[in-house]
């Protein structure tokens, strides 16, 4: 009974601290997204708040759904051949019957999570169920951004290999939360991309790289403050990552304003309704 109760806590201690941004960095990247639709979509613009809303109900899920967890990273470095490469099997079949489904339940299925998610987009807007498409693009938006914090594609995801424990939370939420309004970024330029399941692996392999930079950062400035908790500890690690973690929150708004523009476009470019209302 004791050991059912601890199991339960840290379930819980685990959902909250390791949801990916955090609340305020889906955020971010969902309401931020719409600012860079281009002309041609530019009535879904009315989505803003909506995509915001639900920014994180794919985290909320994982209490209701044993397969959604596996959805929310992937442990790249734990692939067989990733360290000698740089990259993966791409292809969802051949992964699956290369690594076995069991590996990939174990290890994450983030890039091939949002491919399917991106290809459930397109059908929507292709039925030109609105609401049902407003839906999908959070939950996409919500799987970029994972795809976008570099300790969501590490098996060292929480530092325990590193000897920096709970770095996974000190970045994405606690030192999120009090630097969010040091956080802005323009409108980018969005255009059409050409193979969907590849874009997303490269980012995926490019956003890798940041968590060394990442955990050398939290390595310094707990070194400096000599705790990893005080207000001096943060100041030093915003100090050091605030250049990529921008950059990484910028450029998962721009990639989700991309993939929704390409999904519409895959659709057959159905004609967007003037005046949508997010609920409809
Ligand atoms: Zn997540």
């Amino acid at each position: 009974m004791k050991l059912n109760i601890l199991r339960s806590c840290i379930l819980i201690v685990l959902f909250f601290s390791l949801s990916s941004w955090g609340e305020k960095g889906h955020y971010k990247i969902n309401s931020s997204c719409t600012q860079s639709f281009p002309h041609r979509i530019r009535n879904l613009k009315t989505w803003s708040a909506a995509l915001a809303a639900h920014a994180s109900d794919a985290d909320k899920r994982r209490s209701q759904d044993p397969y959604e967890a596996n959805r929310h990273y992937i442990d790249i470095d734990n692939y067989p051949g990733f360290t000698a490469d740089h990259k993966i099997i791409e292809n969802r079949d051949s992964a699956y019957r290369n690594y076995t489904r069991k590996f990939i339940y174990k290890n994450g299925s983030l890039p091939w999570t949002t491919d399917s998610t991106y290809h459930a987009l397109v059908q929507n807007f292709r039925a030109k169920d609105w609401s049902r498409a407003m839906l999908t693009a959070a939950y996409m938006g919500h799987y970029i951004g994972d795809g976008h914090m570099p300790l969501h594609l590490t098996a060292n995801y929480d530092g325990k290999f590193t000897s920096q424990s709970g770095i996974h939370d000190r970045y994405e939420s606690k030192m999120i939360n009090q630097y969010y309004d040091e956080i802005t970024f323009n409108r980018s330029r969005v255009k059409k991309v050409k193979d969907v399941r590849s874009y997303i692996f490269k980012y995926i392999y490019n956003n890798y790289q940041y968590k060394d930079s990442l955990l050398a950062a939290d390595k310094k400035a707990y070194a400096e403050a000599g705790n990893e908790y005080s207000k001096a500890y943060y100041q030093l690690l915003w100090k050091s990552t605030k250049h990529f973690t921008v950059a990484l929150l910028a450029n998962s708004s721009r990639s989700m304003a991309e993939l929704i523009y390409t999904a519409w476009i895959e659709a057959g470019k159905p004609k967007i309704p003037k005046n949508l209302n997010p609920g409809e």
